[in-house]
């Protein structure tokens, strides 16, 4: 990634973070987390970040990086140091021959979308929310469900970050394997990502469909849909076994019903999502109010209305992985789960991952993987907890907490049972980080998440 071939080609929007630098509070979505940094800087080039951060560890004290804030999970949480990188918001380049992109950290998603369209490129598989930025979805192996392809932390090419000692280090092709491993997925624990290259594709075409059954129909036809289709993803109501499966099909070129990838799947919301979009209506905003609106309608019919503003609910996810190889097993475990008993009529979902050897960290760094997600509507005193039960079955398996929703911390034992090259990542963090700067677990100094 050499300064030379980087061009600035469009600017990314700005994050609402920026407008929060004053009363110095931050709240993550749906007011998950609240937390007051001694410290919130907002840097809008690679030199502020270093002087940060190197101003941090000279005063002894932690570093988290933030992007949107869109998190579940606490790691975003710090007392020290809170780097923003709301103001990082450039997309330099965009090569169509090699096909890949340059961009700084705080771009959002759903802008690099949007310019790689403008050259009929795109990502090759794209997570839900077009509002988180590409630094917080690399850091937390963000992903869309496709049984062909990896993570967005597996598209990246190389990345440069902001070491403890506030050295700007490139991993990449020129760099140990060992680290570009560690670095692909590493939830800021090696430095402030601040400039990333990723591979693109041709934006390919695809067609959206539905398929309605039940679980014992959708287990017999699963195989033959996750060769057949390019994006799956799968909805179980929990006690009925009712399924609903989403698909996208993938061409080449245009056909009837086929129309250009983008993170949107249905067709009917694709353009009004798109067009609020661009006059600054945030994809997480629009899913607040629709899921309200739905949720109030749902708890109505059930007669247990609440009277405050927001209903008293918000929105909690959690997702653990394991390896696709233990699907059968983690359905009946699921079914057969305290947590299905009590929850009839929720949803699970499960998101599908292609093997990728190219991180440490990541849900399918050793085999394709299926993810396992809950995106519920929840009471809010109950946020932090309605999901326990659930983790403990897929813990038990040995699961991979997403590292961007709710989970609890995992222990020593539970990272090196579910990451078998755990102490490879470690090596590499302990190398880069010897003072734990940006370290997430308890331990050496830590206030912040596990
Ligand atoms: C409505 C909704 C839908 C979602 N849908 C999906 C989905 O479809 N698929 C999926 O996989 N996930 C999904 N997520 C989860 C989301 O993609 C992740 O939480 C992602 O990390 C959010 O990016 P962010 O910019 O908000 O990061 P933040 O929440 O700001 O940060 C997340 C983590 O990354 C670290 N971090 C952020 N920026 C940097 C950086 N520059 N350098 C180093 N570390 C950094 C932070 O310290 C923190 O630990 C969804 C979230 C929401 C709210």
């Amino acid at each position: 990634m050499s300064e030379a071939e980087t061009r600035e080609t469009a600017p990314s929007s700005p994050s609402p973070a920026q407008a929060e630098a004053q009363p110095r509070q931050i709240t993550t979505y749906e007011d998950v987390w609240r937390f007051r940094p001694r410290r919130l800087v907002e840097p809008a080039s690679v030199d502020e970040v270093r002087v940060a951060v190197r101003q941090a560890t000279a005063a002894g004290l932690r570093v988290r990086a933030m992007g949107f804030g869109s998190s579940w999970a606490r790691h975003v949480v710090t007392r020290d140091v809170c780097v923003s990188t709301s103001r990082l918001n450039r997309i330099h380049a965009i090569d169509p021959i090699g096909k890949t992109v340059i961009v700084d950290a705080g771009v959002r998603l759903g802008d690099l979308t949007r310019a790689l369209a403008d050259r009929n490129l795109s990502l090759p598989s794209l997570s839900f929310l077009p509002d988180v930025t590409i630094g917080g979805a690399v850091a937390t192996a963000t992903h869309g469900t496709s049984p062909h392809w990896g993570t967005l932390s597996d598209f990246v090419r190389s990345m440069q970050v902001v070491l403890a000692n506030g050295e700007v280090r490139e991993f990449g092709p020129a760099s140990t394997p060992q680290e570009l491993h560690a670095a692909r997925v590493a939830i800021g624990m090696l430095g402030v990502i601040v400039r990333l290259e990723l591979e693109v594709v041709e934006r390919p075409w695809v067609r959206f469909s539905q398929e309605f059954s039940d679980l014992a129909t959708l287990r017999a036809r699963l195989p033959a849909m996750l060769q057949s289709y390019e994006h799956i993803w799968v909805h179980w109501t929990l006690g009925e076994d009712r399924i609903m499966v989403e698909l996208l099909e993938k061409s080449a070129s245009p056909g009837p019903g086929f129309y250009p990838y983008t993170p949107v799947w249905r067709p009917s919301n694709r353009v009004l999502v798109q067009m609020l979009n661009r006059v600054g209506i945030s994809t997480s905003a629009l899913l607040q109010i629709r899921d309200r609106c739905l949720g109030f309608i749902k708890a109505a019919k059930r007669g247990s209305l609440r009277p405050a503003g927001n209903n008293g609910k918000v929105f909690m996810s959690m997702q653990y992985a394991v390896p696709a190889a233990q699907l059968e097993t983690a359905i009946e475990r699921i079914r057969n789960s305290d947590f299905a008993r009590q929850n009839p009529g929720q949803v699970v979902e499960m998101k599908f991952l292609r093997h990728q050897d190219s991180s440490y960290l990541g849900p399918n760094c050793d085999g394709d993987a299926v993810g396992f997600n809950l995106w519920w509507l929840v009471d809010e005193p109950m946020k932090y907890t309605v999901f326990a039960s659930f983790e403990q079955t897929m813990k038990s398996m040995g699961g991979r907490p997403h590292w961007g929703k709710y989970h609890t911390p995992p222990t020593l034992a539970e990272m090196q049972a579910a990451f078998p090259r755990w102490a490879e990542f470690e090596a590499v963090r302990r190398r880069l980080d010897p003072d734990g700067t940006f370290s997430i677990f308890r331990g050496d100094r830590s206030d912040t998440a596990a």
